[in-house]
């Protein structure tokens, strides 16, 4: 997360994207004007690849401070590509679209959380291997792990939604297992950065 006393305008995130070419000096320059809330050429540049905030020398997180100002600004391409999913997860959340379905199996197996892919988009029969066989598998709109949103201007969506997602598993009563790598991001990482409770014991399905 974003820690803006942390920054101390050595220009490192931006001299080192390998998405742009800047000196020190237009980085810095970059970088002021994001943290005085105004637009910016890298908002328009950025892969949102997040590897500036692993360059950052002192955790400053510089890539959130981009994604937020992306998502502020809305005119960066990524932005007005991701809208509609954006909106759509929006909808999710407030008007209960794209509604939870679940697959129920037997009591002494963990649940699988299925985030919003749809069961359809897997072959037949996947269910009933051996990998996923009696456990339960939830999945819909409210399940969404939100965090890959960050690629399409929706960086506060975690902030505005994580909580509920993380609620939906909770009251399953299981031990979860992630299949998709942002659900376990936004319950082992995000959760700590926002203060989200897990009340439940979670793994990735590699795990
Ligand atoms: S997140 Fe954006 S600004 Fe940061 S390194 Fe990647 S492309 Fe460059
Ligand atoms: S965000 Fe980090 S790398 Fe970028 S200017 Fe600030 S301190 Fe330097």
């Amino acid at each position: 997360m974003r820690d803006a006393s942390k920054c101390n305008l050595c220009g490192d995130c931006l001299v080192n994207c390998r998405y742009v070419n800047y000196d020190r000096d237009k980085a810095i320059a970059e970088i002021k004007l994001l943290m005085e809330g105004k637009d910016a050429e890298i908002l328009s540049k950025c892969t949102t690849c997040i590897a500036c905030s692993s360059y950052c020398p002192t955790g400053a997180d510089p890539a959130n401070l981009i994604f937020r100002m992306q998502e502020k600004i809305g005119t960066c391409p990524i932005v007005v590509v991701g809208k509609p999913l954006c909106e759509e997860v929006v909808r999710a959340f407030e008007r209960r679209g794209d509604p939870e379905q679940s697959k129920q199996s037997t009591p002494d197996k963990p649940a699988l959380s299925f985030d919003a892919f749809r069961f359809d988009y897997f072959p037949e029969g996947t269910f009933d291997s051996q990998l996923f066989k009696g456990m339960t598998i939830v999945r819909g709109g409210q399940y969404a792990s939100l965090v890959g949103y960050v690629h399409m201007g929706g960086e506060s969506l975690v902030e505005r939604y994580g909580q509920r997602v993380l609620d939906n598993p909770a009251r399953l009563g299981k031990d979860i297992v992630y299949i998709h790598s942002e659900g376990f991001v936004l319950a082992h990482v995000k959760a700590k950065e926002y203060g989200f409770q897990v009340p439940f014991k979670y793994m990735h399905l590699f795990e």
